[in-house]
Order: C-alpha cells, then structure tokens, then sequence
C-alpha cells in the first residue's frame, strides 16, 4: 500500500513540475514576443500630469506646456494672445 502512495506523491511532483516548467518556458516566450515586436522600447517615459492651457483649455503633457505668469499654455501663441489680451 505504501508503494502505490509512494508511486502517486512521486507522479505528483513530476506532473507539477512538468506544468512549473511548462508555464515558465511559455512565460518567457510571451515576454520575449512582446519584447521583440517593432515599436517595443523598454525606455518608455512614465505617465506625466496633464495641465490644462489658461487660454483654450486644452490639456497637454506638463513637461510640453509653457509657463507664463504662473498659468500654463499650451502653446506659444495662446501665450503670446493671453498676454495681449491681459490688462497692463
Ligand atoms: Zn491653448
């Protein structure tokens, strides 16, 4: 009796090692597919805040915005127009 145990905790451990490695290999090759597709760039700046511009309202990238006054824009020329139209 003890043998069939033995032999059925021994099949067990094969079986789940055979699935660890199986998953793994599979792991590995998702990660290396994903990987190597074109455009892939591990570099990938992390998300940013967006702000919104104080002339239009259109929100853009914070590090793309222009300060001016301490408003934001988002773009020369609506800073350029908001500060035209601002009085003296
Ligand atoms: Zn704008």
């Amino acid at each position: 009796m003890i043998k069939i145990l033995l032999f059925i905790l021994l099949v067990f451990f094969v079986i789940t090692f055979l699935w660890v490695a199986a998953f793994h290999a599979f792991y590995r090759a998702a990660v290396d597919t994903y990987q190597s597709r074109p455009g892939f760039n591990p570099k990938v700046k992390a998300p940013e805040s967006m702000v919104g511009c104080a002339h239009c309202g259109t929100y853009v990238p914070a590090s793309e915005c222009i300060h001016r006054s301490n408003r934001t824009y988002c773009s020369q020329e609506h800073a350029d127009r908001e500060r035209m139209t601002q009085p003296v």
